[in-house]
C-alpha cells in the first residue's frame, strides 16, 4: 500500500515517512502544492496525509479538485493547532479524519490504520458505460475486457465525465477541473484531449452536445 505525505515541513514528512515504512507502507514525499495535486490524482494511493499550509497550491483547494475530480482516495488533514474553522473546512472539502498539529506520531498511524480499514470496506466501485469499464481505485479502463493504455490526464478527463455522467460538462468545467494554471487552458486543449481518448476508446461512449460540452450517457435501466 502507498501512502502519499504532503508536508512542506522537513521533520514533520521524515518523522511521518519513517512511521509509515515501519508500519509495513510504501510512504511517498511530497512537498509542494501543485505536485501533490497531480500526483494524488493521477496515481493510485491508499490514502493521503495532507497538510494545509503548503507552497505552491493549499492544501484546502488540493482536497476541493480531487474530490471535484471524484479522487476517492482517503485524506487525512493536518491542521493548525488551535485552528478549528481549518478543521470545518477541511471536512466540508471532503477529508475524512483530521489531525491538529502538533500531534503524536502513534496517533497518527492510529487514524491512517482506521482510514485504510475503513476505505477497504467501502470499495468504490466500477462503472461501466457501453463497452467501457473504468475502476477508480486501479485507475484501469478496460473496453470490451481489453485494457486502454489512458495517460494520467486522459484517464482524469474520462474519470471526470463518467463520475459526472447523465449530464453535458463544458469544456470551461473540464479545464478547470483537470488543469491547474490559466495559462494551460488553451481553448482546444480539452477538444485535442477528448479526441485523444475517443481514438484509445475506439467507440463513441463520450459524446458531443453542440453548444453544451460533452457527456456520457448512463445505460438505460431495464
Ligand atoms: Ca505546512
Amino acid at each position: 500500500m502507498r501512502i502519499l505525505i504532503v508536508e512542506d515541513e522537513e521533520r514533520i514528512a521524515r518523522d511521518l515517512a519513517e512511521a509509515v515504512t515501519a508500519a509495513g507502507y510504501v510512504a511517498e514525499i511530497v512537498t509542494d502544492g501543485e505536485e501533490a495535486w497531480f500526483k494524488g490524482g493521477t496515481e493510485p494511493y491508499s490514502a493521503i496525509i495532507l497538510d494545509l499550509g503548503l507552497p505552491g497550491l493549499d492544501g484546502l483547494t488540493i482536497l476541493k479538485r480531487w474530490r471535484q475530480e471524484a479522487v476517492p482516495v482517503p485524506v487525512l488533514v493536518l491542521t493548525a493547532r488551535g485552528a478549528w474553522s481549518e478543521r470545518v473546512d477541511g471536512i466540508d472539502a471532503g477529508a475524512d479524519d483530521y489531525l491538529a498539529k502538533p500531534f503524536r506520531i502513534e496517533e497518527v498511524m492510529a487514524r491512517l490504520r482506521a482510514l485504510l480499514r475503513r476505505a477497504a470496506g467501502r470499495g468504490e466501485p466500477q462503472i461501466t458505460i457501453g463497452p467501457v469499464t473504468l475502476d477508480p481505485r486501479t485507475r484501469e479502463v478496460t473496453v470490451s475486457g481489453q485494457p486502454a493504455a489512458l495517460t494520467p490526464l486522459e484517464f482524469r478527463l474520462l474519470n471526470y465525465l463518467f463520475h459526472h455522467r447523465g449530464r453535458a460538462v463544458s469544456q470551461m468545467e473540464l479545464s478547470e477541473a483537470l488543469y491547474s494554471h490559466d495559462h494551460e487552458r488553451e481553448s482546444n486543449a480539452i477538444e485535442a484531449l477528448v479526441g485523444r481518448v475517443r481514438r484509445k476508446l475506439k467507440s463513441d461512449v463520450i459524446e458531443t452536445r453542440r453548444g453544451f460540452g460533452y457527456i456520457v450517457t448512463p445505460p438505460q435501466p431495464k
